[in-house]
């Protein structure tokens, strides 16, 4: 009977530890799973532009194509190849910033005046969708890595821009809070369902796959916003309604 106490002893010692393995275990294997699920999801992804690639310029090889439909089949190519290109500059992105690769060199970088940068070089897409975009708030600073704080703060503005409706606005505001040093952008775009809105920070997912193409979209913004936030303690949050809009908030 003596033994009793000493098991029962053990065993409140051990459980804890083997319940710590089996999470452990439980992560490493749900890591592996996301691996394996980024690599297959690359390759799809990979494909399809290249397919259509060599099928355009088989066409144009064999001498099916009309001259007058020429032009056409060279943009489509071209299309796809720059597609291609934004597509593995983003997956670089995404593995450095997932092996802390990056110059991780922080400085001290005013938020107000990088939105407004950011802001300007997206005018020519602004422009072509008729979509007006105001910054107001303030000077704030930020010591981050400047190269990722503007990866972060671009991807959001773009998306802002390119899930907007014709027309529409987006107003993004900077400043200090009670709760932080904030970036708010607010589009009056096509918003995104509910049950999508924790999702969308996944790699590769979007709401809509069919406007893939129009956008130009790889599915990798977010998460490489996701993974910068990560890096600076900073928090990404979304409110959305489908048909009315969406507010990205970044707090520091
Ligand atoms: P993408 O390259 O497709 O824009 P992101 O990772 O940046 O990839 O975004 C993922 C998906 O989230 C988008 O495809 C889009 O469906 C949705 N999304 C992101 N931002 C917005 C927004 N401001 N309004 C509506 N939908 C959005």
């Amino acid at each position: 009977d003596l033994n009793i106490p000493l098991e029962n002893e053990m065993y409140e010692e051990l459980t804890p530890l083997l319940k710590r393995i089996d999470e452990q275990n439980k992560q490493k294997d749900a890591i592996a799973d996301m691996r394996k699920e980024f690599s297959a999801n690359v390759s799809h992804e990979l494909k399809t532009p290249l397919t259509s690639i060599s099928g355009y310029a088989e066409i144009m090889k064999n001498g099916l194509v009309r001259p007058e439909d020429m032009k056409g089949f060279a943009e489509r190519i071209y299309n796809e190849a720059s597609r291609l290109i934004t597509l593995v500059e983003d997956i670089i992105k995404l593995s450095k910033l997932d092996e802390g690769e990056i110059e991780m060199e922080k400085e001290d970088v005013d938020l107000y005046d990088l939105t407004r940068r950011i802001v300007s070089r997206l005018a020519p897409q602004a422009e072509k969708r008729a979509v007006h975009v105001e910054v107001t708030g303030e000077n704030v600073i930020c010591h981050g890595v400047r190269q990722i704080l503007d990866e972060m703060i671009y991807n959001i503005c773009e998306n802002a821009i390119k899930y907007n409706r014709r027309g529409g606005s987006v107003s993004v505001w900077v400043g200090a809070t009670l709760k932080g040093k904030k970036i708010i952008v607010t589009d009056t775009g096509i918003g995104i369902p509910e049950d999508q809105q924790e999702r969308i920070f996944e790699r590769f997912y979007r709401v809509d796959k069919s406007h893939s193409k129009e956008t130009g979209g790889t599915g990798l913004g977010l998460s490489i916003v996701k993974h910068g936030a990560m890096l600076h303690n900073a928090q990404i949050h979304v409110e959305s309604k489908v048909g009315k809009g969406t507010k990205m908030e970044l707090t520091f």
